[in-house]
């Protein structure tokens, strides 16, 4: 356990967290951004800044890569309070998260659910150490909404599958370390009934990746090839053929997920409010002089502070034990259209200065947010579209039927 877990006064707690946040954070790191964006580990990993190293180094030794994790894999051991507590400091001193990624936000929590003993010893502490990175293999060129249509086969050889096939839109594969994989084991089966959840190192003859260049400018994800790929018996979450449940509940951790990092705000250091007044007209009492334009601030900005209060309060719950169900749906939905929302209106607000792609005459956080506004275009495809979310919520949250 994380000594700070041990403070249960949260006064205390409050004050000696600080502290240690403020002594141990290297000055370089503060300013804010994304929590999706940021220290990632793994293998691969060579940060420009090496503060991001000592950081995340610090961070994981004192439980701070995953504060709510069990003791005994090296989380922070830490109560939903004593969390909170420790992400608002965080945030008030302007300090990142020590570590990012699909093994904090995924596939950890669903090894917790699903993983034996065995498992969770295996891949949990490297993931809170940020050894090693993850990426997903579920979509497919023939199977992204229809998922359980996927075909990349795994056939059982000695105590391993022998997998061959493909995945497309694997985000970071180029960079990851492991993946975590869904594979076809009985063809013979109904779709669902024939899925095997299996995780795989990526460092190996078999496993092929081929970057794919985004609109954006940036290249996050790749698709992904598999010939002969192999992968130990081991290491399949839950059971043989059962694979889709885990597939599911993977899913539910990481819409919650997309919904938190992008629904409040998309990571802007500057609000609605500060980059229309520096960038048009403000009346005498400093207000935004557009009538219209301010009644849209506010009202996005509501939206963002209702939002944000939302997904805490599910996230509380998810902590006290409720895994996260089809109304991760709703959140992935609403989160990701607010996003998008608050980005084209920034846009709006910035005129010619939101229309830099690279050189002089624009400051960096003006090109900076014109790739993040390219980059949202994905927000309501990534996770599963925006479509297949309003079928979960008819047909799962609602009622309705098919
Ligand atoms: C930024 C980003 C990152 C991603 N990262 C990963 C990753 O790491 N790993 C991974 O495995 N995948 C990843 N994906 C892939 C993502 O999960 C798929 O793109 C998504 O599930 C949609 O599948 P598709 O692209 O095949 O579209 P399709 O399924 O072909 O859908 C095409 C269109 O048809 C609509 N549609 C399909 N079925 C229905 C229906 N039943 N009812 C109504 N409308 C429907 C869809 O809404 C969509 O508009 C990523 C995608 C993005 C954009």
């Amino acid at each position: 356990m994380s000594d700070l877990a041990a403070i249960t006064d949260l006064d205390e707690f409050q004050r000696t967290a600080r502290a240690w946040l403020d002594e141990n954070c290297p000055k370089s790191l503060r300013g804010g951004g994304s929590s999706i964006y940021g220290i990632t580990g793994g293998k691969k990993w060579n940060p420009s800044n090496p503060d991001e190293r000592v950081w995340m180094e610090r961070g994981a030794a004192k439980g701070l890569t995953a504060p709510m994790w069990p003791a005994e894999y090296g989380g922070g051991g830490m109560s939903p309070k004593q969390n909170k507590v420790l992400l608002q400091q965080m945030r008030e001193l302007r300090i990142p998260a020590p570590l990012v990624g699909f093994g904090l936000t995924m596939i950890g929590p669903t090894l917790l659910q699903y993983g034996t003993d065995a498992q969770k010893a295996e891949h949990l502490p490297p993931i809170i150490r940020g050894e090693i990175r993850w990426c997903q293999g579920y979509s497919e060129p023939g199977a992204g909404s229809d998922l359980a249509g996927l075909q990349c086969r795994a056939v059982e050889d000695g105590d391993e599958y022998v997998i061959n096939g493909s995945k497309i839109w694997t985000s970071n594969a180029d960079e990851a370390d492991w993946i975590f994989c869904l594979v076809r084991t009985d063809p013979d089966a109904k779709k669902q009934e024939g899925i095997t959840f299996i995780l795989f190192d990526m460092d190996q003859p078999g496993v092929t990746v081929r970057p794919i260049p985004l609109i954006s400018g940036a290249s996050p994800f790749c698709e992904t090839f598999f010939d002969d790929a192999r992968a130990k018996q081991s290491n399949v979450i839950y059971k043989v053929n059962a694979g889709w449940t885990v597939a599911k509940a993977l899913l539910g951790h990481e819409r919650t997920m997309i919904a938190d990092a992008f629904g409040v705000g998309g990571g802007s250091r500057m609000s609605l409010a500060d980059r229309a007044r520096k960038y048009l007209p403000a009346s005498e009492d400093g207000r935004v002089s557009d009538a219209a334009l301010r009644d849209e601030i506010a009202q996005s900005e509501i939206d963002a502070k209702a939002f944000g209060l939302t997904v805490q309060r599910s996230k509380d719950a998810a902590k006290a034990g409720h895994q996260p169900g089809p109304e991760s749906s709703m959140f992935k939905v609403y989160g990701t259209e607010l996003n998008m929302s608050r980005h084209e209106l920034m846009i709006r607000i910035m005129g010619p200065q939101a229309l830099g792609w690279e050189g002089d005459g624009f400051e960096q956080d003006e090109l900076d947010l014109t790739r993040a506004w390219l980059r949202t275009r994905g927000n309501s495809i990534e996770g599963g579209t925006s479509e297949v979310q309003r079928n979960v919520i008819a047909k799962r949250v609602l009622g309705l039927p098919d």
